[in-house]
């Protein structure tokens, strides 16, 4: 078994087929943690989680949508509202991304990051983080807070990974990793302790090899869980048992 702890089963790519995506994740083996990453997405997420067994929901705003939150105390209490849904495991995809998400204004981006992670705490839930490009100032935002979760699609150097694994979270690794072109991450998840490691896919985004370009879906998080195994010279039934753990300690799932 192992379990994709950032999909977005909810996106219109898959609008076409995807009760055949969930069916093949479901034969394969394969649980989901379904990552909203819009307020307007955030009810299908939970749809999707109710609807199947081994599919659970995080809801949250990525920094992207920063400049559309006119309200922070109103999106608080409406993902509130939502968090409290018995399937909803995790505040996110949430955090500060200077890359693709450059256009968007900075302070923008750290406000709604903070409101959200004000809700981690009040909640006591796990907080699914997207940093791209934004290192120092996630760092200093989380540093004085006492979180759990997960700093997803891990990008980054050693520096900034001894960081977060020292506040205790856990580093997610998706189909990029399979890259030929991806040395500097295959080291990165070499140095990532097997007891802090999670397995995603971020599909429909960053299929792996060799169906890179193409959409990914959660049953390719085998791929990534195998190309890991390689990396940390184990196999792939102790990647896939402990994975499975540290997903079902984090989420309490
Ligand atoms: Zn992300
Ligand atoms: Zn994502």
């Amino acid at each position: 078994m192992l379990i994709d702890t950032h999909a977005h089963l909810d996106f219109p790519q898959f609008n076409k087929d995807r009760e055949k995506v969930i069916q093949r994740t479901q034969k394969a083996g394969i649980k989901v943690i379904n990552v909203s990453s819009h307020l307007d997405t955030c009810q299908k997420a939970i749809n999707l989680a109710q609807k199947y067994e081994g599919i659970w929901a995080a809801v949250g705003v990525h920094p992207h949508y920063a400049e559309e939150i006119k309200n922070q105390e109103k999106l608080a209490q409406l993902l509130k509202k939502l968090a409290k849904n018995p399937k909803v495991v995790g505040i996110g995809e949430c955090g500060l991304d200077y890359h693709e998400s450059a256009n968007v204004n900075n302070e923008k981006q750290k406000e709604l990051f903070q409101t959200q992670l004000r809700l981690v705490q009040e909640l006591k839930l796990p907080v699914i983080i997207h940093c791209r490009e934004a290192f120092q100032d996630t760092l200093q935002i989380i540093k004085p807070l006492k979180l759990s979760g997960v700093f997803h699609c891990f990008s980054g150097d050693n520096n900034f990974l001894e960081k977060v694994l020292a506040l205790g979270f856990y580093v997610g690794f998706d189909g990029n990793v399979t890259f030929k072109n991806a040395p500097k991450l295959q080291e990165l998840a070499k140095l990532t302790p097997l007891n802090r490691l999670l397995v995603e896919t971020d599909c429909p985004f960053l299929a792996p090899e060799p169906h890179r370009g193409t959409r990914s879906e959660p049953a390719h998080v085998k791929i990534i869980a195998e190309c890991l195994a390689k990396l940390k010279g184990v196999s792939l039934e102790e990647v896939a048992k402990i994975t499975t753990k540290n997903a079902k300690n984090l989420f309490k799932i």
